[in-house]
């Protein structure tokens, strides 16, 4: 009879003891922007792609806040300074940063939201915040894992492993008001 041999090693060590994805309430949020762009500026530079100047703008309105924002919200905001901003201009412009990984389309909610680690491979897996309005990125591997396994087992092949999940972030659940 054998006997199992499970080594201790094999239970999956817990990521970093973090307070997870979510921002700190009264955080300073311009060093989100300020990091978030200059991060696309290196990671454009260093591909080649041209960030110009509507398309940052577009990416600083999307980091606004940790919430996801349509694009009619986008589009009201730039006219501020481009008046004759239509939404076509506002499509091309999200279509770029999405492309390259700048910022996420939040599928369930229709609406964008601001990559805080563009230029890593991840897979998408948000969690939304039903109270405050904020999604935070999760990169857990053991999600993709168990959703390719489970489809496995149904003959179902995965192409978009897109994961949105609905709840209250620990701000929410702390009771501590709007960001
Ligand atoms: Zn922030
Ligand atoms: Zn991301
Ligand atoms: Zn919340």
């Amino acid at each position: 009879m054998a006997s199992s041999h499970i080594p201790h090693s094999l239970k999956s060590s817990a990521t970093a003891g973090t307070k997870g994805p979510f921002p700190a309430r009264g955080h300073d949020h311009a060093r989100c922007v300020t990091s978030a762009l200059d991060e696309a500026q290196n990671l454009c530079a260093s591909k080649g792609a041209r960030l110009t100047a509507l398309r940052q703008k577009v990416l600083e309105l999307v980091w606004e806040s940790h919430k996801p924002v349509g694009a009619y919200e986008v589009l009201a905001a730039l006219k501020v300074d481009r008046p004759g901003a239509k939404p076509p201009t506002v499509y091309r412009a999200l279509e770029f940063l999405l492309d390259h990984g700048l910022i996420h389309r939040i599928e369930r909610l229709n609406a964008y939201v601001g990559c805080a680690c563009p230029g890593e491979k991840h897979s998408g897996q948000f969690l939304i915040c039903t109270e405050c309005g904020c999604a935070a990125e999760l990169q857990d591997a053991s999600i993709i894992k168990a959703l390719t396994q489970g489809a496995e087992s149904a003959g179902f092949e995965l192409e978009r492993p897109l994961v949105e999940v609905e709840g209250k972030c620990s701000a929410c659940r702390e009771g501590r008001g709007q960001p």
